[in-house]
């Protein structure tokens, strides 16, 4: 059983339904499995990714400079961040937004020891703005917040159950990999799932990664109960 986790949530997944923007279907519906896990006593932060509005990457040149790009897209997580907060709050579940970016007008700072006050006051964290740093991606915002934190262990959710030796929504016969050690996760090239180097991070610390999927409704109840669902990475 896991008493802290650090769950990733990208910017795909927000969007739900939708191509772009936020979701607030899927955000009511995150809000029912974060109180579930809070009913097992587990502490929740999350770390969301902002590929819904803008990845850096993708946006830079034309004249906008990576770091531009990169600042466009720390703002779109922090979208993310306020809006999932007030869905969950709406729903009940006790959250604190907090900022690694500075935006002191639409959220209080991401500081650790505030961090730490209102997870033991039973709220969930919910941070925006990565890692504040522009090259960087919320993976690897995620393992390092996982290791600030004390963590036990970083979920990362997808669109499928696991690591897969090949993709499985183009193959029937991909297998999945229940365990997976983090050299392999970090050298073989096939192996898409998170950013090496937020894997590289996760190795040299010791932080165990799961990968699985979003649903179905309890999920994540289980995977934080101990239940071999997906694929760990450790
Ligand atoms: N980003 C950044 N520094 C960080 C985290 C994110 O510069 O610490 C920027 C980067 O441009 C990234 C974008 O914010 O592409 C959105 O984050 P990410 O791509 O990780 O979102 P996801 O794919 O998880 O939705």
């Amino acid at each position: 059983m896991y008493k802290r986790i650090l769950l990733k949530l990208s910017g795909e997944q927000l969007s739900g339904e939708h191509e772009s923007g936020f979701d607030p279907k899927i955000g009511n519906w995150l809000a029912q499995e974060i109180k579930q896990m809070q009913g097992l006593d587990v502490e929740v932060v999350i770390m969301v990714g902002g590929g819904n509005y803008v990845r850096g990457a993708q946006i830079a040149g034309h004249g906008i400079k990576r770091v531009t790009a990169d600042h466009m897209g720390m703002l779109g997580t922090m979208m993310n961040a306020l809006a999932l907060t007030d869905v969950f709050e709406a729903q009940g579940v006790r959250t604190r937004c907090l900022s690694n970016i500075f935006a002191e007008q639409v959220s209080e700072p991401f500081v650790f020891r505030l961090a730490e006050k209102h997870l033991q006051s039973g709220r969930a964290v919910i941070v925006g703005g990565g890692i504040g740093r522009p090259y960087l991606t919320t993976d690897t915002a995620a393992v390092s917040l996982a290791l600030e934190m004390e963590c036990d262990v970083v979920i990362k959710t997808t669109k499928v159950n696991g690591v897969f030796d090949k993709d499985p929504e183009k193959y029937d016969d991909a297998q999945k990999f229940d365990t997976l050690e983090y050299q392999r996760a970090v050298e073989d090239p096939s192996i898409k799932v998170m950013d090496k180097a937020a894997m590289g991070l996760a190795m040299e610390h010791d932080m165990p990664v799961i990968i699985c999927k979003l649903s179905p409704a309890g999920n994540m109840s289980r995977v934080v109960s101990g239940e071999s669902i997906g694929t760990k990475i450790s």
